[in-house]
């Protein structure tokens, strides 16, 4: 394929592009240098590009024929790990790391854009190239959406790729439905009356009520919830009592919720009000109760799912287009496919003989660069062939 020729050409200069990256990580909404080199390399292809909040940068290629917008997104942000993996290019910002490999999917991204600026004469409409900052935080892609990023020219069909360290490099995770979860958080602030630990019944003990809060919102995900539809409820943290001898008369909560559905997502705070309500009552107790939304559920769209995989599977071959269990964690990548039809896959980046194997966000995480000419060739193929269908 011209496409992974191409990219494979560029396998040097993307390896440069994402070391660099990963000795300079930054965190969310901070991607100030990141951001300048992406601009600075989409400039020296001779594509046009548009700052889209403080630390976000859109590519827009145009074709030499009119036709169809599409885009591909690659989120650019570190996370605050330390790193620990002893590489030669370890970051260089102390407590900031490239632990999630949003190093490789700049550079994979760049890739794409390179491949796709050589293809030029072939396109047939126009390629946004999305890098969105702030991933990690979950405020990232709202942030570009509300700067209009899918708008000017209107996004028919979107596409973004996750480098993972669960499938092995040479192949791509790609299926449709739901990939990965929503993430919803909570707060909860539980009040007695505090007394002398000797006389519990002259004050109200809200730890002893939060202790039953907390049991019975783990019997919501087997009791109330549809056992078919997977969700998570989990208490983060749980703070009170000040002291061994006296009755605790605060208790303050916090969790967050995954989900699949928007069904399960949107009775999720109703179903943890009605536990803590009716619990709070028994006990004698009062309580404040906050739900925050931050980020749905990733569903990839049918139709985009299908042309990805054809596209994909002529890279890395049609056998190595695997199916896996969908990911309980989140993707701000959703805000997009719940405007626009589109598609997530996720990148082989394992391989044990290289010590690729860890998970994302831990201290040792590290990807095998192979992966980048896969990935930037992936990314333009589907861009191509969804632009170059005539329809
Ligand atoms: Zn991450
Ligand atoms: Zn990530």
């Amino acid at each position: 394929m011209k496409t992974l020729d191409l990219a494979k050409e560029n396998y040097e200069w993307m390896v440069d592009l994402r070391r660099d990256f990963h000795r300079h990580p930054e965190a969310s909404f901070e991607e100030f240098r990141t951001t300048d080199k992406i601009e600075e390399e989409l400039k020296k292809m001779g594509i046009e590009t548009l700052r889209v909040t403080k630390t976000g940068v859109v590519g827009l290629l145009k074709g030499a024929k009119e036709g169809k917008v599409v885009a591909l997104r690659a989120d650019i942000d570190a996370l605050s790990v330390n790193e620990e993996t002893g590489l030669p290019y370890s970051s260089e910002a102390p407590g900031l790391m490239h632990a999630c490999g949003h190093d490789c999917h700049a550079a994979t991204l760049l890739g794409a854009a390179k491949v796709l600026s050589t293809m030029k004469d072939e396109l047939q409409g126009t390629v946004k190239f999305i890098f969105q900052p702030a991933e990690e935080v979950a405020g990232g892609a709202k942030a570009m959406i509300e700067g209009g990023v899918l708008e000017n020219p209107k996004v028919d069909m979107i596409f973004g790729m996750h480098i993972w360290s669960d499938v092995p490099t040479g192949q791509v995770a790609l299926q449709p439905g739901p990939v990965m979860a929503s993430a919803d958080t909570f707060d909860l602030t539980i009040t007695g009356k505090s007394a002398h630990g000797s006389s519990p019944w002259q004050g109200v003990d809200a730890l002893t009520c939060a202790t039953a809060v907390v049991q019975g919102l783990h019997t919501i995900a087997t009791k109330v919830n549809d056992a078919r539809q997977p969700i998570v409820i989990n208490v983060g943290t749980f703070h009170s009592g000040e002291r061994f001898n006296v009755i605790p008369g605060k208790a303050t909560l916090q969790g967050m919720n995954r989900a699949f559905t928007e069904h399960s997502r949107r009775m999720l705070p109703e179903w943890i009000e009605k536990m803590v309500k009716n619990t709070c009552e028994a006990y004698g107790c009062e309580y404040e109760y906050k739900y925050t939304f931050m980020c749905s559920p990733t569903i990839n769209e049918e139709n985009s799912t299908k042309l990805a995989q054809e596209s994909v599977g002529k890279i890395v071959g049609k056998e190595n287009i695997l199916t896996i269990d969908k990911a309980m964690g989140s993707e701000d990548f959703s805000e997009y496919v719940q405007r626009v039809p589109g598609a997530f896959m996720f990148l082989g980046g394992r391989n044990e003989e290289k010590g690729c194997k860890y998970s994302h966000h831990s201290n040792f995480f590290n990807v095998d660069e192979d992966a980048l000419p896969l990935g930037a060739a992936s990314y333009a193929q589907v861009a191509l062939d969804f632009l170059n269908i005539t329809k």
